[in-house]
């Protein structure tokens, strides 16, 4: 195929974006100076929350998350095996039990059911907390995951948080701009339909900026809250533990350098601004693959729950278990298209094994379906063409295993 390529992400910077990151280096600032104010003043308004803290990275944020709302050794939190790494890791840095639940077939979320069937059979409740029958540990924290963008079901969430007296994290690092529809009753009478943005639901919620986010800012991340009081602990800890009167050198607990740097801050400033054609871009690219491959039966599309506003970080379709995946990335890959196989289970992550010695069958929904999921190329400016060959490759894939199972 020559020198074809097409990579399965690509950021998407602007000259005027590139300008302002160039502008950064004739200031004094380029650590903790007007930019990272700006930028999480612009990320606040856009949420419509009243906190939001530039971090690092979105692993940084969530480790400040659970750091604040004071969680370690003895505590577990509820979770996802289906995600990235970071999501379970930060737990880990602080000695936090995971209790794994499985996710919903179709969206691969978090399924609100398995959470209740887990408290309904594996807890007890000793002095008003919540005991994990199994480790002996206290039930904290519910962390779900927006998956590739797809809001987890938060109403059903915060309802088993507020039922069991939990704290929400939501790991919305994949889903800036999603949004869930809650339909309320009002004193007038009729049902009111409201949207909200995912990150806002929870205690807190962190998004992170990798280059194959929606935005970027090189690396980094946020938090966001509404509580004065967590907003406070975290801008302290990520800045060495130092207090709010400004002393450089005095440090009232244990931080971190997590900073964001004016740079990242910068560029962030100018993703934001252009979110919304963004994130407009990125709907009609899935839009478009939505169309080209359905025809195809053996390749299962991504959906979106009714209640549910998708930011689309990735295109993850579904191959038909008869089809090896791993060879069909192979294949494409010999096609000059990169593909990954997002997101193998956590719990069958050798490190996790070890530590925890997770078996193969535990969480049959995220085993099966992280078999066959394949990240398809998506980037803002992925063109038409390239997603028409892109569909092509994949039929003559799915011909070649079909058609050899039937000789
Ligand atoms: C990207 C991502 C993170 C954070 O990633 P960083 O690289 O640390 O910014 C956390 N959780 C999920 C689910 C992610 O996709």
């Amino acid at each position: 195929m020559g020198t074809y390529f097409i990579p399965v992400s690509m950021p998407d910077i602007t000259d005027e974006e590139k300008e302002e990151v160039l502008k950064v280096l004739e200031t004094p600032f380029l650590s903790l100076g007007p930019k990272h104010k700006g930028f999480e003043a612009l990320f606040s308004k856009y949420l419509g929350i009243s906190h939001s803290v530039s971090v690092s990275s979105g692993t940084a944020g969530l480790h400040l998350a659970i750091k604040a709302l004071g969680l370690g050794r003895g505590d577990a939190i509820i979770t996802t095996p289906f995600s990235f790494i970071a999501s379970s890791n930060v737990l880990l840095y602080e000695d936090i039990y995971p209790i794994f639940v499985d996710v919903e077939r179709e969206t691969l979320n978090m399924d609100p059911g398995q959470i209740e069937r887990f408290i309904e059979k594996n807890t007890r409740v000793k002095e008003g907390k919540l005991i994990d029958s199994g480790t002996g540990s206290k039930i904290k924290a519910i962390l779900p995951v927006h998956i590739f963008g797809h809001p987890a079901n938060m109403e059903e969430i915060m309802r088993l948080a507020e039922k069991y007296n939990l704290f929400v994290i939501e790991d919305a690092c994949e889903a800036l701009g999603a949004e869930v529809k809650l339909i309320k009753g009002t004193i007038s009478g009729g049902p009111q339909i409201t949207w909200y943005k995912v990150g806002t639901f929870g205690k807190i919620g962190v998004f992170a900026f990798y280059p194959n986010k929606q935005i970027t800012t090189g690396e980094g991340g946020m938090v966001v809250t509404s509580d004065d009081n967590i907003a406070s602990l975290i801008r302290s800890m990520r800045n060495q533990g130092r207090g709010g009167n400004g002393a450089w050198l005095v440090h009232e607990r244990l931080g971190y350098n997590y900073r964001m740097d004016e740079l990242s801050a910068a560029l962030g400033i100018a993703q934001m601004r252009r979110l919304p054609e963004i994130l407009m871009k990125r709907s009609e690219i899935a839009k478009r693959y939505d169309l080209l491959l359905s025809p195809i039966d053996e390749i299962e599309i991504p959906t979106q729950k009714d209640y549910a506003k998708i930011s689309w970080f990735v295109y993850v379709v579904r191959l038909n278990p008869e089809i090896p995946r791993d060879d069909m990335i192979k294949f494409l890959k010999e096609m000059g298209i990169e593909t990954r196989p997002y997101f193998p289970p956590i719990h069958l992550q050798p490190y996790y094994i070890s530590l925890f010695g997770f078996k193969k069958g535990g969480f049959p929904v995220t085993e099966s379906e992280s078999k066959r999921t394949l990240a398809l190329p998506f980037y803002n400016n992925l063109k038409e063409k390239d997603q028409v060959y892109i569909v092509e490759k994949l039929k003559e894939g799915v011909s070649r295993w079909i058609s050899e199972r039937q000789i």
